[in-house]
């Protein structure tokens, strides 16, 4: 499933980034922080499209992932969380208003392989995960796609090979794992 990108939008959307990390980095600049540009600068444009079934992305094929709530800062005089930026909302506003799907980035993360985009927080009671989960025991995080045709498969295939098939999908990794020393 291939993910169209309207270029000329794509072009909009890198020069409204430019001019907001411009705009955070006066905001910084007046605030004596560097947490307006931190926030924006952790924001992400992916432009492969959702791997989370349900999910279609729009016409402009491209999808913004971060933390969208404005900035707030602990002020020792009014002993409260007080409103430094809004410009996290009023960017989501405007990518939205051009047509880029805005996600939050604690709920999404990119395939390593394919960079299709997963959702990792569960949204319903019958939510399943559409990536591998191995449990943490490998540090790659891919779509089951991915993961089906990837060295996931490899001690199966490599069974294969070694007894009946005559076309191993990964010789690579079948000659590596038949060439160590067995004990
Ligand atoms: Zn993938």
């Amino acid at each position: 499933m291939a993910n169209t990108i309207d270029k000329k939008l794509a072009a909009r959307v890198s020069r409204v980034m430019d001019l907001v990390r411009d705009m955070a980095a006066k905001e910084d600049k007046a605030n004596g922080t560097y947490t307006v540009s931190n926030r924006i600068d952790a924001i992400s444009l992916h432009f492969d499209g959702y791997g989370e079934p349900g999910y279609t992305v729009g016409k402009s094929g491209i999808i913004a992932a971060g933390n969208w709530n404005s900035v707030t800062q602990y002020d020792k005089v009014t002993k409260r969380q007080e409103t430094i930026s809004t410009l996290p909302e009023r960017l989501s506003d405007i990518l939205t208003k051009l047509g880029v799907e805005c996600e939050w980035s604690d709920e999404w993360r990119a395939c390593d392989d394919c960079g299709v985009l997963l959702r990792v927080e569960a949204d319903s009671h019958w939510w399943t995960p559409a990536y591998h989960d191995d449990g943490g025991a490998s540090a790659e995080f891919v779509c089951l796609s991915c993961h089906g045709d990837d060295v996931g498969e490899e001690e199966d295939e490599c069974d294969d090979v070694g007894y009946d098939s005559e076309e191993p999908t990964s010789p690579d990794d079948c000659r590596e794992v038949y060439s160590k020393p067995q004990q």
